[in-house]
């Protein structure tokens, strides 16, 4: 993104949500000198892609959770964004306070269930231990039921039997095929061939409102809608993100889709409004949903607001070959890269030995504990 831009007078940009958009988004507008404030309503930003190993493995959470004021200081600014007032161009907080912007970037992301997500507002000190309570269920469960086979489902199936290999394992899935459809058809095959022994698929648990989540509970009776009955000793629900909306739907709710996301055009300003841009899962850019895609969105968000302080063309933002990288425990995994399928060893040392932490650590300039 070229050198520094001289310090615009009076632009001040605001990044509301700090997960990988907006940590992303944030060092790009540091790392070119503009004004800008970082505000996340809790106190660390969560990696949340090694959230299933933090699950199984005793001591490693505490390497998920990076402190945001460390990097931003000042311009990081902890609170819930309530409303956004367009006609002021300001952000209103929980509490009242108001931050305006000349240029905002809104990147609020999903919400899901734990442990995939961690959407408690609390200190990242509790959300560690919150982890580590987990695993302690995870080790008092001798079965344990995975519901959901997408992406994070079949990570979730893998981290387990890798870490616990003589626990129960099932992972139940609603549709044939297992992970995210967009990857190829043979990466999706390879996924179903590592879980093959405790996979079923094309059923949903259908009593999954009446069950506790989460909880270690000896022969629980879940039932499916193949009329199938099994019991497990902990059910962990890998489905159903949901758009973090909260922020700007009074303000633009006519430039959301059914499900929340923001409707962008190719330059990822919101439809209608030059100064405002969305960037990684809160999007409706036709893509997975991923950290990856959502550090791409920022870089082209910030260069978009400084090409239109200094007039310049617009860049626009281009989907291209889908590269996914799946986990599969963290001595195997299956993925591809730039449309093409990749030798598991590689994913293994790709991603599936650290799970990319190193990459947000190094983004935070923090050194990893
Ligand atoms: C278990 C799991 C594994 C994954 N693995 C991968 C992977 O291997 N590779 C990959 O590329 N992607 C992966 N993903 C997807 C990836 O995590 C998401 O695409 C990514 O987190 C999206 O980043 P984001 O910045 O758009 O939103 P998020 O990461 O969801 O962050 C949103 C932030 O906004 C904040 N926020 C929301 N509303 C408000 C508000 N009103 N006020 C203040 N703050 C607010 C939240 O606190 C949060 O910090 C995985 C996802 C999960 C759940």
């Amino acid at each position: 993104m070229g050198g520094q831009v001289s310090q615009v007078e009076g632009v001040h940009v605001v990044v509301v949500g700090g997960g990988f958009g907006g940590i992303a988004a944030a060092q790009h507008l540091k790392s070119q000198g503009l004004s800008f404030t970082l505000i996340d309503m809790r106190d660390a930003f969560h990696h949340n892609v090694a959230a299933l190993r933090a699950s199984v493995q005793p001591g490693f959470a505490q390497r998920t959770f990076i402190p945001y004021a460390e990097t931003f200081a000042d311009s990081f600014v902890q609170g819930r964004v309530e409303r956004v007032d367009i006609e002021r161009q300001t952000v209103v907080l929980q509490g009242g306070r108001e931050i305006q912007y000349t240029h905002l970037i809104l990147c609020t992301g999903t919400d899901g269930p734990f442990p995939g997500k961690y959407n408690a507002v609390a200190s990242y000190q509790t959300a560690v231990e919150a982890y580590e309570d987990f695993i302690k269920k995870v080790q008092a469960a001798d079965s344990v039921l995975v519901v959901g086979g997408g992406s994070t489902g079949v990570e979730m199936a893998a981290e387990i039997k890798t870490e616990y290999p003589d626990k129960k394992v099932v992972l139940i899935h609603s549709k044939v095929g297992l992970a995210d459809p967009e990857l190829l058809p043979c990466v999706r095959q390879q996924a179903k061939e590592l879980l093959t022994q405790f996979v079923s698929l094309g059923q949903k648990v259908s009593n999954l409102s009446e069950l506790q989540l989460n909880v270690t509970r000896k022969n629980t009776e879940v039932t499916t809608d193949k009329g199938e009955t099994l019991t497990t000793d902990l059910i962990i629900s890998c489905t159903g993100l949901r758009v973090n909306s909260a922020a700007y739907a009074s303000a633009l709710s006519g430039c959301m889709t059914d499900n929340g996301a923001l409707r962008v055009n190719q330059h990822l300003q919101i439809d209608g409004f030059s100064n405002i841009y969305a960037v990684g899962d809160c999007t409706n850019v036709r893509e997975p949903k991923m950290a990856y895609h959502a550090g791409l969105h920022a870089a082209i968000a910030v260069n978009n607001i400084i090409n239109s302080l200094s007039g310049k063309e617009l860049t626009s933002y281009q989907t291209g070959n889908i590269t996914m990288l799946l986990a599969m425990g963290r001595n195997d995994g299956v993925g591809q890269f730039n449309g093409f399928r990749l030798p598991r060893f590689l994913v293994t040392l790709g991603k599936s030995r650290d799970l990319l932490l190193w990459k947000s650590w190094k983004e935070m300039q923090q050194k990893q504990p």
